[in-house]
């Protein structure tokens, strides 16, 4: 048996963590989780800690769930995977079926890959290929949102837009064309003005470009890396309507909001929005198994259908694991928990308690300046100055300073800048997210305002 120091010490010299300066990490302690209980993360030494933000987004239903174990159980006593090149398999014509008739009315086609970046390449290349087929060999150009986040692969990074993670990779990337993201908060006026200001620019884009435009591309309602920035109601009815007026393709990426995280299945389903391109992926699996989706339209669809391969139609896409049976069988059991739950609907009265509470306990604190969010998704964001709205310095490291203690009073969770995010798996209960928000009570004034 290995000891839990030897692991700890074998974490910090052998493994590169994601998003993470080595440096400093090897500076404390790691956290190794072990096992999980419902919306619980237990580490090697028997610690707790609520998953406040769902295991980076994508937990659903909590940890170690009976039905899910199963689910996957049954599947891997049948088969692990199996290639979707030239093969079927039963769990993912299940799920593609099953996609089909939960997302918005048109998303007919589905298109696997394995998480929410290659979803998001899927949509971009597919977009794309579409106009090089329909014969509009100009519209090779994107418009996205200023902040955007769209994964890490190279072309997710072309369409993001935040700075500290995508710039240095600026020579690498394609060109696009950036319409501001609309942030009330930030805004100097009105939520209707901050609408009209960001849909204002898409126009003058689409007028001066639109023939080159192959898509605009964009996070529904919730900019969540951006710092959960929450759009104005009706901007994305707004961009519909623009696409739809230049004619060039809308591609939702619902990777953070999709499955229930904003209190509808789908983001998009607030303003009836119908996308021609939607990439899906977190709370697919409910949170267990890496797997993405790329749904697309009849329209989409059928211009890549072309009597034989030498036709040159064919979407040239693919990866090993695509279709996985693993990932699509434990994706149908947690389909199967929704409707059993009757989630989202049923979740009302949970999100608007947790809106009041978040309200209660941290509106009042002096260097709070902004809850905001929609649904399980929220940024709290702490500035230096609350009337001013004056941002902290970077150097102050406030996000992370205050996360760092909250994680020590038991409750995990992980920062924007200087947004503090709640995003717990829908399965919280009403005493764990008491617990949880008076923990980031706690914290905000332990470490900024005793
Ligand atoms: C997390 C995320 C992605 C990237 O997904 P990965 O699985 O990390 O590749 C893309 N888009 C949005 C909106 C996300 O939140």
């Amino acid at each position: 048996m290995i000891s839990k120091e030897t692991l700890k010490e074998w974490d910090k010299r052998y493994v590169w963590h994601p998003f993470t300066q080595m440096a400093e990490y090897v500076k404390y302690e790691p956290i190794v989780i072990e096992r999980g209980e419902g919306c619980w993360l237990i580490d090697i030494d028997g610690k707790k800690y609520l998953d406040a933000v769902g295991s980076i987004w994508c937990n659903v239903h909590g940890h170690n769930v009976k039905e899910l174990n199963d689910a996957l159980c049954e599947q891997v006593n049948r088969i692990a995977h199996s290639t979707l090149l030239g093969l079927a398999n039963v769990p993912s014509i299940l799920l593609a079926k099953r996609l089909v008739e939960i997302t918005p009315k048109g998303l007919n086609h589905v298109f696997y890959s394995d998480d929410g970046s290659t979803a998001m390449e899927v949509a971009l290349k597919m977009a794309y290929q579409y106009w090089q087929l329909k014969g509009e060999k100009r519209r090779t150009k994107f418009i996205k949102l200023e902040e955007a986040y769209h994964g890490d692969t190279i072309g997710s990074v072309s369409i993001g837009g935040i700075d500290l993670f995508h710039s240095m990779f600026r020579e690498l990337m394609f060109e696009t064309f950036k319409v501001p993201a609309p942030h009330p908060y930030r805004f100097n006026g009105t939520v209707e003005e901050c609408k009209e200001y960001s849909l204002n620019r898409l126009k003058e884009i689409l007028e001066e470009h639109g023939e080159e435009v192959a898509a605009v591309v964009m996070e529904p309602l919730v900019q969540a890396a951006a710092g959960m920035i929450v759009h104005p109601e009706g901007f994305l009815k707004g961009v519909r309507e623009l696409c739809d007026e230049f004619g060039v393709l809308l591609i939702l990426d619902e990777v953070a909001t999709g499955f229930g995280k904003t209190g509808k299945m789908f983001a998009c389903e607030w303003e009836g929005v119908v996308p021609d391109i939607m990439a899906i992926s977190k709370g697919l699996t409910a949170g267990y198994m890496p797997l993405a989706a790329t749904l697309s339209t009849d329209e989409v669809y059928s211009a890549f259908w072309g009597g034989d391969y030498g036709s040159g139609k064919t979407f040239f896409h693919g990866h090993t694991f695509t279709g996985n049976q693993l990932g699509c069988s434990v994706a149908l059991k947690n389909l199967e928990l929704f409707e059993e739950k009757d989630w989202p609907e049923s979740l009302r009265n949970k999100i608007d308690y947790l809106h009041k509470k978040l309200y209660e306990e941290l509106s009042e604190l002096k260097h709070v300046g902004d809850i905001r969010g929609r649904g399980f998704m929220v940024g709290i964001e702490l500035v230096k100055n609350k009337e001013t709205k004056e941002s902290f310095s970077w150097k102050d490291d406030v996000g992370r300073r205050v996360s760092r203690r909250i994680v020590e009073k038991g409750v995990f969770t992980r920062p924007l800048g200087p947004v503090l995010v709640v995003m717990p798996p829908l399965a919280i209960s009403k005493e764990e997210i008491d617990f949880m928000i008076r923990t980031y009570r706690d914290a905000i004034f332990e470490e900024l305002e005793r």
